[in-house]
């Protein structure tokens, strides 16, 4: 079995107790990876390690432009060991090769470069005053970084967070998901291969409660937590953050409402639906998990719609044939099946789709269950989608925002006014409109309501990974 060690202070290394913890291969249901096990005593030697690499190392006094060589010689490896960090991810979470090795990694590498040219070349106010006085800011890198991962897009989410914060001159510590820590350390491996000084990324695995995750977020020497994962844990670690005051960034689940309207372009309509609810077999907090279909077009949107899910490849996710994996654990799988079996006893109708082989679920598209559902309004994870019709549109924006979270929406018609003013009227921190996941990452990205706090991408980043200062002087 290969072997992934934490990376602290530029060194991979155990657990200081010397335990591990072993990776399931999704799809083989068998380990295929041995990982250092970290605990408080890890944790805090990582932020120590991050702390002192801020105090005194070089990388936040270096200036943007050599940091950002180094960033760019980064991505230039993520590019280089493609193969390596799509499989990895593949292996510990079950996603289909041509999305972790066709996508992810290609987003990982495009994140270090964005950030790096988006840190050097940002400009900041210079404010001319009445009184003859001169204002302008700086902005300071933050501090030591503590960013907490989920295993649904590892990678990429990885470096959506670290790549500002490096590049914005802070340290990090990362601990990824429990389920997906191989990439984490590859990449670490990689960062210390382009350059980049001991201590400015380290990596140390283990759990959330309890565990190497809890002590990060309770460590006083921390200055931002950047967090992805559940809204329940979200809770947490906002409460462990406000004991120290440490600002933390959320960025929590989704219950993506996606609307198809009457006058919609049905092929784009159903294509885009179907990537909304079972890229990644369903496990993205943007998933459109609940359609609603303006009636004129019910039965023909449904009728497309379900061959589209019945024509998805099932199978092996090493495989680039392959378009629907295993779920992401076992864990992961019963949760997901306790939602499939339960649709019929709760008055709902199995359209297509129900369990596959092993930890597989078949593109599962369900009618006959309505807003009140717990399968309309609950955050499933997995390839389940629920079909509502409506008629209003005054009526489908009430039904849109009629949940606790908030992260994204689609909308689906030809109509230009109408695009613009339902957009508007949606509570959701990104709206999609005839599209679905298209990021620019100059664009906020965040959540309302239970979706989260705060945002991140290009100077909302900036905002959060820095202490913006105002100098002001007398000319
Ligand atoms: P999770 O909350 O269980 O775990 C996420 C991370 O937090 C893991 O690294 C885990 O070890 C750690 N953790 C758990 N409890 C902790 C604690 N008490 N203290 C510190 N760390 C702790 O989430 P998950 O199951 O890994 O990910 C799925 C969730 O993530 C879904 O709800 C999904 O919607 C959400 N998500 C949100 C976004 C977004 O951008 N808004 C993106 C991807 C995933």
């Amino acid at each position: 079995m290969e072997f992934f060690g934490h990376v602290i202070d530029g060194k991979e290394i155990e657990s200081d107790s010397g335990s591990t913890m072993t990776s399931t291969d999704p799809y083989t249901r068998e380990p295929w990876a041995e990982v250092a096990l970290g605990d408080r005593t890890d944790a805090d030697r990582a932020v120590d390690a991050a702390r002192k690499a801020f105090d005194s190392g070089p990388w936040p006094r270096m200036g943007y432009g050599e940091r950002g060589r180094i960033l760019h010689r980064l991505a230039d490896l993520i590019e280089e060991h493609a193969d390596e960090l799509g499989m990895a991810d593949t292996r510990d979470m079950g996603k289909p090769i041509t999305q972790s090795r066709g996508n992810d990694v290609p987003r990982a590498a495009s994140n270090f470069r964005f950030f790096a040219d988006h840190a050097r070349l940002s400009t900041a106010d210079t404010l001319p005053m009445d009184t003859g006085h001169h204002a302008y800011t700086r902005f300071e890198p933050a501090g030591a970084v503590a960013a907490i991962a989920p295993w649904n897009f590892p990678l990429m989410l990885e470096t959506w967070k670290i790549a500002p914060a490096l590049a914005w001159g802070n340290t990090v510590v990362l601990k990824p998901a429990e389920d997906t820590p191989a990439s984490a350390t590859i990449l670490a491996r990689l960062a210390l291969e382009a350059g980049m000084p001991p201590g400015v990324l380290n990596v140390v695995h283990g759990y959330g409660p309890d565990s190497a995750g809890q002590a990060l977020t309770e460590n006083p020497s921390v200055d931002r937590i950047t967090f992805t994962g559940e809204s329940g844990t979200g809770r947490i670690i906002a409460a462990a953050g406000a004991r120290n005051l440490t600002p933390v960034s959320l960025e929590l689940g989704g219950k993506g409402a996606n609307v198809v309207f009457a006058d919609a372009d049905l092929d784009t309509a159903v294509e885009w639906s179907i990537k909304a609810i079972f890229t990644n077999t369903g496990q993205v907090c943007l998933a459109g998990s609940r359609i609603y279909v303006q009636r004129p077009v019910y039965d023909a949107f449904l009728r497309r719609f379900t061959a589209a899910a019945d024509a998805l490849h099932i199978g092996d996710p090493k495989q680039t044939s392959t378009e629907i994996g295993p779920l992401a654990s076992q864990e992961h799988h019963q949760k997901v099946r306790g939602y499939v079996d339960s649709v019929e006893a709760e008055g709902g109708t199995l359209v297509t789709g129900g369990p596959g082989d092993g930890w597989t679920v078949r593109p599962t598209v369900v009618t006959g269950l309505g807003q009140e559902s717990r399968h309309a309004r609950e955050e499933i994870f997995g390839p389940l989608v629920v079909v509502i019709p409506f008629d209003t549109e005054e009526e489908v924006i009430a039904l849109a925002n009629d949940s606790r979270y908030g992260l994204n929406a689609m909308l689906f018609t030809e109509n230009l006014h109408r695009a613009h003013r339902v957009s508007a009227a949606l509570r959701a921190g990104t709206v999609w409109v005839n599209c679905f996941f298209i990021r620019d990452l100059r664009a906020p990205f965040g959540g309302v309501g239970d979706s989260g706090i705060g945002r991140e991408g290009g100077n909302f980043s900036r905002e959060f990974f820095t202490e913006p200062k105002a100098v002001v002087m007398q000319i």
